[in-house]
């Protein structure tokens, strides 16, 4: 069984699921700031002021995606075989 995020990266099961969902939102309230995992482009994270990337959870650390690499990023996720929460091969 394979569960997709809003970012189309794949998780094993319901619980990794919500489990990447909350990791995440944890990144964002600390707004976390970081680079772009596509392009370099340095991007800070926030859940409530200016957010210029969003956050999946990948391989155990959190990759960023800036507003310009939405495209590219869900295409990499999608094509991606591991749950991006505890990498077991889906
Ligand atoms: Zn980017
Ligand atoms: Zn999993």
């Amino acid at each position: 069984m394979i569960i997709r995020g809003d970012f189309g990266e794949p998780y094993c099961s319901q619980s990794c699921h919500e489990k990447g969902g909350k990791y995440a939102s944890a990144v964002m309230l600390k707004n976390q700031s970081g680079v772009c995992g596509i392009c370099q482009k340095p991007v800070q994270a926030s859940m409530y002021g200016t957010s210029n990337c969003a956050i999946v959870p990948y391989e155990g650390v959190n990759l960023f995606i800036c507003n310009s690499c939405t495209v590219q990023g869900k295409a990499h996720l999608k094509s991606y075989e591991k749950c991006c929460m505890c990498q077991k091969t889906l």
